[in-house]
């Protein structure tokens, strides 16, 4: 045994050395083949040089005054540069501000809630920058002191940073050699070389890092850097580049062929996916029942409405339906044994009145022939249709363990994350009490045993929430006018805004009116 291991031990060192040399002489080749594909001008020391000379001298006369090149600060550069990771500079400058008035230090980052921290982020999109931003800042504080990491292998462990940020900060805030390669310095390289094959290849990759770091200076690496994607973004744009005024163009191998527009050569984008969702708002009295999003969906952390996909047959009705001439009342079929009894029973918990629990349990009317309309604020006047009101009823029964009443819609919200556009049909509807108990806990417990049902990634809640319909777990009930302090999505914000502009008329015309 003692042998075979032994043997074992003396075998794997070797094999490991071995493995090391081959991936050493892989990197090494690698590094030949991207040095090969240079075009030989820009191999010249000479032309490094004076490309160097011309662009840092464009960039003295011409930077912009941006509050974290005030600094070299690392930890200011790090937020500076999660921030401007897919947001527009102009946009960032006002988070920026806000966000470093708020947490100063990295000390002053890890101590906060997490909700306080997207709540500040919120706006500017990709909350998981800001979530990584937190969990980075609370290792930076237990793993390192506290202080500010000053190598790529150390930074390359923190959440969110890769080889780019990395590269920023350590050039930036410690004048370090090091390279970066962003959008904006991708094209501005693809441009200058000529580089027509697409620019997101592996082989790409590597000549573009290649280029940035052999022709970085000793010295002003961060100024350098930063004069590079100053000029991406406001000399060489994505499309009508400024070549007249670019301080490089003697330099610029597309621009002397005239085919400067054309590049970069980028992959086919992935198709544009739509879809349709709703959102309500539950309104319990004065409050409204929110959601936690767990962690693994989209928009972890933050809050929202309750919201379900809207199945493709069902979305064709979605469009807010005008009222008919002969105002019909028109109710939703809410069968007994679907609910179960109501509890809490009492009428001042629920706010159901004797009317409305009557209500529940009428047949239902054909729906009139309902012309489709766009959405205006004022929903008052509209209908749900009627399987729209009775899937809404059902998945808040099925999923969230509530029973809900149908009023009003309220209106649509589109909005697009990466490649999707989803419509979102937001509805108004009333909290009547909890599903029955004991169907609860049986469905509980056949989730236990792994019959959870499927979701897609943008179905909202998770069916074992329906126990916490209390606060404290992921639904909670929060008064109107306590929402701005909850972090939310865009659309969710958006949707806020919406039930506190209409809250003034919960209660006063619903589909009930006229039955009291
Ligand atoms: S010459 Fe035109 S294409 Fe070339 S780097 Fe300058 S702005 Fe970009």
């Amino acid at each position: 045994m003692g042998k075979q291991s032994g043997k074992k031990a003396k075998t794997s060192v070797p094999s490991k050395i071995a493995s090391k040399k081959s991936s050493r002489s892989t990197s090494a080749t690698a590094a030949v083949a991207a040095k090969k594909s240079i075009p030989a001008c820009w191999r010249r020391p000479k032309w490094q040089t004076e490309f160097r000379r011309r662009l840092l001298g464009w960039f003295a006369r011409n930077k912009r005054d941006l509050p974290w090149r005030r600094t070299k600060d690392p930890y200011a550069v790090w937020v500076s540069e999660i921030m401007l990771q897919q947001t527009q500079t102009p946009t960032v400058v006002r988070y920026f501000e806000r966000f470093l008035t708020a947490f100063p230090t990295v000390q002053a980052l890890a101590q906060a809630e997490q909700a306080e921290v997207l709540r500040l982020w919120e706006g500017l999109g990709y909350y998981r920058r800001a979530v990584q931003l937190h969990q980075a800042a609370q290792k930076i504080v237990s793993e390192f002191g506290g202080q500010f990491p000053q190598t790529v292998k150390e930074l390359l462990q923190l959440p969110g940073i890769g080889r780019y940020t990395a590269g920023a900060i350590l050039s930036i805030a410690f004048d370090q050699r090091q390279p970066i390669l962003e959008a904006n310095t991708v094209r501005l390289w693809a441009r200058l070389l000529a580089y027509s094959e697409p620019v997101g290849s592996a082989s790409a990759q590597r000549l573009l890092w290649y280029m940035a770091e052999t022709v970085l200076p000793c010295r002003q690496v961060g100024r350098f850097n930063q004069a590079l994607m100053e000029l991406g973004s406001r000399v060489c744009l994505p499309r009508q580049p400024r070549c007249s005024e670019c301080p490089v163009s003697r330099f610029c191998l597309a621009f002397q062929k005239g085919f400067q527009e054309s590049l970069p050569r980028q992959r086919a984008k992935p198709t544009t996916q739509f879809s349709q969702e709703m959102a309500l708002i539950v309104r319990r009295n004065d409050q409204v029942l929110l959601r936690r999003i767990p962690d693994g969906e989209r928009w972890a952390g933050l809050w929202e409405f309750p919201r379900f996909p809207l199945p493709t047959e069902l979305a064709e009705q979605s469009a807010d339906a005008e009222a008919p001439a002969a105002k019909q009342p028109w109710l939703f079929p809410v069968a007994e044994e679907a609910v179960g009894p109501l509890e809490p029973s009492s009428e001042q918990q629920t706010g159901i009145s004797r009317v409305r629990r009557d209500a529940r349990f009428e047949t239902v009317p054909k729906p009139p022939r309902r012309r489709k309309t766009r959405v205006s604020s004022d929903g008052s006047a509209r209908f749900i249709p009627a399987a729209i009101g009775g899937f809404l009823v059902q998945q808040m029964h099925k999923q969230v363990g509530i029973v809900v009443r149908p009023i009003r819609p309220l209106g649509t919200i589109r909005y697009a994350v990466t490649r999707y556009r989803v419509q979102m049909e937001c509805y108004e509807v009333e909290y009547l009490g909890q599903a029955d108990r004991q169907e609860r806990t049986d469905r509980l417990e056949q989730q236990s045993v792994g019959t959870k049902p499927k979701g897609r990634r943008l179905e909202a809640p998770a069916a074992d929430s329906c126990q916490a319909v209390e606060p404290g777990g992921d639904f909670q009930w929060v008064r109107l006018e306590s929402l701005e302090g909850y972090p939310m999505s865009s659309p969710a914000r958006k949707l806020a805004r919406l039930a506190r502009a209409s809250s003034g008329d919960f209660g006063k015309e619903t589909f009930c009116e006229g039955r009291k």
